[in-house]
């Protein structure tokens, strides 16, 4: 921790003056047609467009929340006044960071019982955890805690499922964040709701209250095909179907999960959800680590938008995903960190350099997932495995205004030869210093301006103690 905060101190003195405000706007130029709310300004811009252009000595602009153009720095500094300035010369700018897969609130169990296969880790240490501790007050703080680190990482969006989901959205939108989030249900009683009815009921209201929100986009989120029974499975499908609500979902995470299914129901996971109807164009699947050939194929054909998670699946020992063979195909994927409880943290820079090596070692290919592959699973193939690629991903006039600065300064980053190579190979979190989401800024040169980072440690200590003391003579531990 003080190594980090040395560092963070170190950066700023090295940076001496990295954000201008109040620059004047005379009478005359406020007439001037062009005026935004902000301009990113100078760096080298990273756009993940469709041509991937990037722009050495670039600029963004900023109006309403939206990007209104995107070029040279003297092309747009020329046609645009801003009221507010971010000064991003030396540092790479990038289309915010999108976390595909997460339960955020589990950030308060980080580290409680690792080195442990998803089984036991979970009906051992994880479900009777939650069913001691879960309250809508965990739910808050857990939030808070996750949100305070992914900001600090250059994450933007990110993607959600656990209980309690209305109060992670309040959380969210207050700390300026944009999130898919999806209420858990499951066939048997959690925190907030003790039976199906309940569970249905509570997402109806969800996703009606959040209709139309600017950052926060309610979903469901049915926990896995054998938690949750075929005719609910079957209820959620037409439940999104009448809502447009997205459906958040785990897919064939484990060896044993294959197993378990195809002994049920006959067939293997996604061949199963593809025969009952669940998968639609709405349906966000994460892990998806065990797949045949003609399961990639179905993934591909019902538009479903897949999340990858290497280190919980390395960490889980669940598997390797087919990566390669995804790609290949086509699947809409993206990058996700998993909850901090298996991860252990919601660093997007380590999951991006993770995916990058680990295809290759496991395919003996050093050619497979390059570094602008892996760059762009953690931006806009990621805002494409969440549907929202309309929206973010990339840096482009229309889209709204994500935007993150990222510190090429460090001993690190020294010397610069290529960029995307610089991002996924040698970029840390703590690189990250300053951070535009909807066109507001709630990072600005490592000082978090939307959370209380001491508050948020303090009461996160506090549960780790009521924890601790719930699991006490229980686990043996
Ligand atoms: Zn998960």
């Amino acid at each position: 921790m003080s190594r980090h905060r040395f560092r963070t101190f170190a950066a700023c003195v090295l940076i001496s003056q990295t954000i201008l405000f109040g620059l004047p706007v005379s009478a005359a130029a406020a007439q001037r047609p062009g005026r935004v709310d902000l301009i990113v300004s100078g760096g080298t811009v990273v756009t993940l467009d469709a041509q991937r252009r990037v722009i050495e000595d670039g600029a963004v602009a900023v109006a309403d929340g939206r990007i209104v153009a995107v070029g040279a720095r003297a092309e747009v500094v020329g046609r645009f006044t801003a009221r507010a300035v971010v000064d991003a010369r030396g540092a790479a700018v990038i289309p915010g960071l999108v976390n595909g897969h997460t339960h955020v609130p589990m950030s308060l169990f980080r580290g409680i019982a690792d080195d442990l296969d998803l089984n036991e880790w979970l009906t051992k240490y994880i479900f009777p955890a939650e069913a001691k501790n879960v309250t809508e007050e965990f739910v808050r703080a857990g939030t808070q805690l996750g949100l305070a680190e992914m900001i600090r990482g250059g994450t933007t969006t990110y993607c959600d499922m656990y209980y309690f989901e209305d109060a992670v959205a309040e959380e969210t939108e207050r700390a300026g964040v944009r999130a898919l989030l999806g209420e858990t249900v499951i066939d048997f009683p959690v925190p907030d709701n003790k039976t199906w009815p309940d569970a249905m009921a509570y997402v109806e209201r969800f996703v009606k209250r959040w209709k139309g929100n600017r950052l926060i986009t309610a979903a469901v989120a049915p926990h896995a095909p054998y938690t949750v029974s075929e005719a609910h499975l079957r209820e959620v499908r037409s439940f999104s179907d009448r809502t447009g609500a997205p459906v958040v979902t785990h897919v064939a995470e484990t060896r044993k999960e294959v197993e378990d299914v195809t002994r049920d129901h006959g067939a293997r996971p996604v061949e199963y959800l593809a025969r009952i109807g669940f998968l639609s164009p709405r349906t966000v699947a994460a892990h998806t680590v065990h797949l045949t050939e003609g399961e990639i194929n179905l993934l591909k054909q019902n538009g479903v938008g897949c999340v990858h998670n290497p280190q919980s699946n390395m960490k889980l020992a669940s598997g390797v995903a087919p990566v390669p063979q995804m790609l290949r195909a086509g699947v809409l994927l993206g990058l996700g960190t998993d909850g901090a409880a298996s991860n252990n943290d919601l660093d997007m820079w380590e999951e991006m350099d993770t995916a990058a090596k680990l295809h290759k070692l496991s395919s003996n290919d050093p050619k497979v997932v390059t570094a602008e592959e892996a760059l762009a699973l953690a931006t806009i193939n990621g805002a494409r495995a969440l549907h929202m690629e309309g929206q973010i991903g990339s840096l482009e006039g229309g889209k709204r205004a994500d935007i993150v600065v990222v510190g090429l300064d460090s001993l690190h980053q020294t010397p610069r030869y290529n960029v995307y190579s610089h991002l996924v190979y040698a970029t840390k979190a703590s690189d990250v210093r300053t951070v535009v989401i909807e066109g507001r800024v709630v990072m600005r040169e490592r000082r978090l301006l939307t959370l209380n980072e001491a508050l948020i440690k303090q009461k996160a200590r506090a549960i780790r103690e009521r924890v601790t003391r719930s699991l006490a003579g229980s686990s043996g531990r």
